[in-house]
């Protein structure tokens, strides 16, 4: 995690900032970001691959700065994480999102689960399960809608996160990890957690058609889920024959600029209501 937000700190300072004061400055108007409403979740669909249905989104924050434009999450998620802004800005996501599952049943009469990303520095929070519920309460959605998407990098501390998980899963929210496959320990994990989704990371599927390698890998992913009674989730699916190969390959959901870049709010609305 240092590595990363190390070479990202590299990028503010070559592309956007080129000194200390600049760094701070864009601490600052983070900081301003979610009072100023400057933050949007951005929803990716997840179709499901048996019969094209359709009853998932993934979350995805942007942020619509007045002064530097659309700035990507990858560009101040670590600054955010370095400076803990991630907590409050977190919390702002899992309350946003529960907020619109809650708008989507009461327009729609449609239940529409929601996946959001966290970050470790979020689940390690003490109260972070509180913050779940509380949305959960607030909003009186089904927790079941709710999706919460880990990392295996968050698994450092296996101790620490099965009682969180187990808790998470008391709540009945839905748990699942993003970008399986590459980070470490993925089966011992898998064995001890209570998972129910695996998304299989875009750099698998990216070349799955041609490389032999990564077809084995993401075929060995889809039927480890399946033996395991978990959804699968190919992640990055940008064209046919990728989706032809998941199909064959019995991967059920598949995401990816193929079906749909992630949509504003107002877009995805005109999503769901084609469905
Ligand atoms: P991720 O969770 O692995 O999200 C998938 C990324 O792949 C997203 O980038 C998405 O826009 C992009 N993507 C979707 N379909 C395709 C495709 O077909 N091809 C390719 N090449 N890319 C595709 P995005 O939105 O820029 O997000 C980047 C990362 O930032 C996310 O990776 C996630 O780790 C993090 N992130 C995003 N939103 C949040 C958030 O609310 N909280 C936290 N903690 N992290 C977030
Ligand atoms: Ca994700
Ligand atoms: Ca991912
Ligand atoms: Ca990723």
């Amino acid at each position: 995690v240092k590595e990363r937000g190390k070479a990202h700190y590299q990028f503010y300072r070559s592309d956007m900032t080129s000194s200390l004061s600049n760094v701070i400055s864009l601490e600052t108007k983070l900081r301003k970001a979610i009072q100023k409403k400057e933050l949007k979740l951005y929803y990716q669909p997840q179709i499901d691959l048996n019969g094209y249905t359709f009853n998932s989104f993934e979350a995805l924050l942007r942020w619509e700065s007045l002064s530097l434009g659309v700035v990507a999450p990858n560009d101040f998620i670590p600054l955010a994480e370095d400076t803990g802004l991630i907590i409050s800005i977190g919390n702002w996501v899992i309350e946003t999102a529960c907020e619109q599952i809650k708008v989507w049943k009461a327009l729609y009469n449609k239940d529409v689960r929601i996946a959001v990303n966290i970050s470790p520095k979020q689940f390690q929070q003490p109260n972070f399960i509180e913050v779940i519920r509380t949305s959960i309460q607030k909003f009186k959605i089904k927790p079941s809608m709710l999706e919460i998407e880990i990392t295996e990098g968050l698994m450092g501390n296996i101790k620490e996160a099965i009682p969180i998980l187990r808790k998470l899963k008391e709540l009945d929210v839905i748990i699942s990890v993003d970008d399986f496959g590459t980070g470490y320990s993925s089966l011992s994990y898998i064995k001890q957690f209570p998972i129910d989704v695996l998304k299989i990371d875009q750099s698998f599927v990216k070349d799955v058609v041609t490389n032999a390698k990564d077809a084995a890998i993401t075929t060995t992913i889809i039927h480890l889920g399946q033996n395991l009674g978990m959804e699968v989730i190919a992640e990055g699916v940008e064209n046919k024959e990728q989706e032809d190969f998941l199909k064959k390959a019995n991967c059920q959901k598949a995401q990816g600029y193929y079906y749909s870049k992630p949509l504003t709010c107002e877009a995805a609305e005109q999503f769901l209501r084609g469905f």
